[in-house]
């Protein structure tokens, strides 16, 4: 039979099977809330009631500035399966960009939570478009505004009823829109469907993917603004896993570690840095994670020493994965073949700190700067491309897409990488940050993670210097742990034996801190800037 594949019938399956299958959030307002799929569900048809009252209209964008929690999901099913666009915007980045892209993604509501008022009273007059503003809280803790009409969500909600007449929507109904920050110039807009979103759900659940199950407690530590949230928000209802999500807390080692013991989570996902919070703090308090038994890390590159200290004092194993927004956003996941499990350690930590291999559903190539196909040896490094079923063809507005998307449909990533023969992406490194040294590449990512696992070394980054003979040269930027004075020539060193000789940086700054982006990311660009005068 050919029915579509949409968002819709996640939400059917899940409220018939896992009604009572629980949603635990930490919410910016009120602490910890306990709900579930069943009421999750009923009160997305009382937000699509909601949006009708708006005015909302088919295929309208609607905006989310809000934390991982369960009002953020009943949108995400309300919206997008009444027909409507959610747009999940990131309250990180910058005042000018969020006007940008709320205006370029025609946006005609914005439901917020209470701690982003400031944010949006300070926007509202940039907006072309937005015509209502919603407050994520109800009525006893409605923040009062001296510029703005502002809505309470729960009181919308009350006011309507728990059955709404879903449409029957085409599978490439547009059902989600998410901006990044794209190669060059504005952010771009990455327009998923119900199609993409319900395949992507569907290749994550797979045994060799994230082998999710109606048995697992997922606690997704990465934002319902950044690329889904990873996907959870579909693939845990597709599996019948129970959710827990950390809110505003997401930095914060202490509730993670609460959420994770009080709610048995089995498995956990996010970027390094939130980890690294995380391991801090049992280490510092001695405390356990005993359910805990997986987890996904990506965003960036996840260093084997953060993978270690989760194996060996935890019994928490890792896996490594890699994805864009454009790729909605998983790609790869590192999960060992059989066989490797044999190898010595240190081979053995070699592939773990790949990227992986992808699920069926996407594929990938490696070529050169003409575009030729280059070979999966493990060693030849290439710009990465990849194409699948929930892989962006364009960016949302723009018709021409001959930049990023080559004639047979391949999208290229900006990342370089190489290929394995056994299919095991490496990343060396995104295009803009590679450094090249006598016309040959160095990889910041490898250097950097090698840095980390150095005791004096709390976070690092690694930067082309400009260099009058070689071109560039590698410089290396290190946060010391609280408390330490830190050992240039012993760290600078430990790269030795590890890297060819010509890789080693040639010297070392200390700071206070390191730059990030609005996704958390070490901001390359900000660093260079910062060390470019320094060594001019
Ligand atoms: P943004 O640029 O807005 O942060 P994305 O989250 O979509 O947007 O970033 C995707 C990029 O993040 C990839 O192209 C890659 O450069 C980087 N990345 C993601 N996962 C990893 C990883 N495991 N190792 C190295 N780089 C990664």
């Amino acid at each position: 039979m050919s029915t579509p594949l949409t968002i819709t019938e996640i939400m059917r399956f899940s409220d018939r099977l896992y009604r009572e299958t629980e949603i635990i959030s930490i919410t910016a307002d009120e602490g910890v809330h306990r709900s579930t799929y069943g009421a999750v569900f009923k009160r997305a048809n009382q937000v699509a009631h909601v949006l009708d009252h708006l005015g909302v209209e088919p295929g309208n964008r609607v905006a989310t500035l809000a934390w991982n929690d369960h009002r953020h999901l009943e949108l995400y099913y309300g919206v997008s399966c009444s027909g409507a666009v959610l747009h999940t915007i990131n309250p990180r980045l910058f005042p000018e960009q969020l006007a940008y892209i709320m205006n370029h993604a025609n946006d005609q509501i914005v439901f917020f939570d209470p701690m982003f008022l400031p944010l949006v009273e300070g926007l509202a007059d940039k907006l072309s478009s937005v015509n209502s503003y919603v407050v994520l809280t109800s009525k006893g803790k409605m923040p009062e505004s001296s510029s703005l009409t502002l809505l309470c969500y729960e009181d919308l909600i009350a006011q309507n009823t728990s059955s709404y007449p879903w449409p029957v929507l085409e599978e490439t109904t547009a059902s989600a829109l998410c901006y990044t920050s794209g190669t060059t110039g504005n952010p771009k807009g990455v327009l998923f469907d119900h199609r993409s979103t319900v395949l992507h759900a569907y290749g994550c659940c797979m045994a060799n993917v994230l082998g999710l199950s109606h048995n697992d407690v997922v606690m997704p530590v990465v934002p319902m603004f950044h690329a889904n949230a990873w996907g959870t928000p579909y693939s845990c209802p597709v599996a019948g896993s129970k959710i827990v999500l950390p809110g505003p807390k997401m930095a914060d080692g202490e509730t993670l570690h609460a959420l994770i013991e009080n709610e048995g989570v089995t498995i956990a996902l996010g970027v390094p840095t939130v980890w690294q919070a995380l391991l801090a703090y049992l280490k510092e308090t001695g405390k356990t994670i005993d359910t805990l038994n997986r987890t996904l890390v990506g965003g960036s590159a996840c260093p084997i020493s953060i993978m270690e200290e989760f194996e060996k004092q935890h019994g928490v194993y890792t896996y490594h994965g890699w994805g864009m927004t454009e790729m909605s956003p998983l790609g790869t996941v590192n999960r060992l073949i059989p066989g490797m499990e044999k190898l010595e350690e240190s081979d053995r930590n070699e592939v773990r700190a790949k990227q992986g291999r992808t699920p069926f559903g996407v594929d990938m190539k490696i070529v050169d700067a003409d575009g030729k196909d280059l070979p999966h040896d493990g060693v030849t490094f290439g710009d990465l491309k990849v194409r699948g079923w929930w892989v962006a063809d364009s960016y949302f507005g723009e018709d021409d897409n001959r930049e990023t998307h080559d004639e047979a449909g391949w999208f290229s990533t900006g990342d370089v990488a190489t290929i394995d023969q056994q299919g095991f992406l490496n990343i060396t490194d995104r295009t803009k940050d590679v450094i090249k040294s006598g016309g040959e590449w160095i990889s910041s990512i490898e250097l950097e993670n090698l840095a980390v696992a150095h005791p004096h070394v709390a976070e690092a980054a690694v930067i082309g210097i400009n260099d009058k003979k070689w071109g560039e040269r590698p410089h290396l930027v290190v946060v010391s742990p609280e408390g330490v004075t830190p050992d240039e020539d012993s760290i600078l060193g430990s790269f030795k034996g590890k890297v060819a000789d010509w890789w080693i940086p040639d010297s070392m700054s200390l700071v206070d801190s390191i730059p990030h982006t609005a996704t958390g990311k070490i901001s390359k660009a900000t660093l260079r800037k910062q060390f470019t005068s320094t060594f001019e």
